[in-house]
């Protein structure tokens, strides 16, 4: 899917708590496309990231996905919309703590009483490196593990898009170093859509495509 963001902006407060966060951004990102976008604390990337994948709605602005305006569709909709053509990781992993990897892994897909593929489930598993630690708790595995549950999380639907909020800020640079690799190499050998925010100039320099933000305000800093 060919995703277009027309004049996006988010306020957030009013008066002297008026924050602009966002400030019209414009951004095409082309079914296949590795984006990376870096920016300092503050400079609005969640913001953008969470308005591009539905997850937050802009003040002012456009965003669509093959033409379509996402904002338009209904609560319900938008969700399912998500789930099954979005895959978002946190920098926080967000996994559920009472559930095994595996329960996580798969919650996306019960929501919409689906069943696992398990093949699918087995292959991301084992490309991930966590196939033995399936039925492990949250609290029984690395920080890395714990990020690449999360993420067979984000693919389990096979989603084409990836969005992922500085996946590596919470792990140390081995493990942040490893779980860069897996997900390029996701990206390359799926044809998946990855977006990523960092603040490491070395992982933004591994996407094809790197934007900067400063200040709510978006631009592209060198094209290939
Ligand atoms: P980044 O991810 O680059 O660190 P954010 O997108 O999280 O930045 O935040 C951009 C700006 O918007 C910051 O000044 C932040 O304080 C402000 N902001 C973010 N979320 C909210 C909110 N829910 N209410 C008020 N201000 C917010
Ligand atoms: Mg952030």
């Amino acid at each position: 899917m060919n995703i277009e963001a027309k004049e996006l902006s988010k306020i957030y407060g009013v008066g002297e708590n008026r924050v602009a966060a966002l400030d019209r951004v414009n951004l095409e990102i082309v079914s296949g496309d590795f984006i990376s976008i870096m920016g300092p604390s503050g400079s609005g990337k969640s913001t953008l990231l969470h308005l591009l994948s539905g997850l937050d709605q802009p003040t002012s602005g456009s965003l669509t996905y093959d033409g379509k305006d996402i904002y338009r569709l209904g609560d319900k909709e938008l969700s399912a919309f998500r789930r099954q053509k979005i895959g978002f990781i946190f920098q926080q992993f967000n996994l559920l703590p009472v559930l095994t990897a595996r329960e996580n892994i798969t919650m996306p897909l019960l929501l919409d009483k689906k069943q696992p593929d398990e093949a699918y489930l087995k292959q991301l598993a084992e490309l991930l490196g966590i196939r033995d630690r399936l039925t492990h708790l949250p609290h029984e595995l690395s920080g890395g593990q714990q990020q690449r549950v999360a993420i067979a999380r984000a693919l389990i639907a096979k989603p084409e898009i990836i969005f992922a909020d500085e996946p590596t800020g919470n792990l140390d640079s081995k493990s942040g170093n490893e779980v860069m690799e897996l997900l390029k190499s996701i990206w390359h050998s799926m044809g998946k859509t990855l977006v990523i925010i960092t603040h490491d100039r070395q992982i933004a320099q591994m996407a094809e495509r790197q934007f900067m933000i400063i200040d709510g305000t978006l631009s592209e800093v060198n094209a290939k």
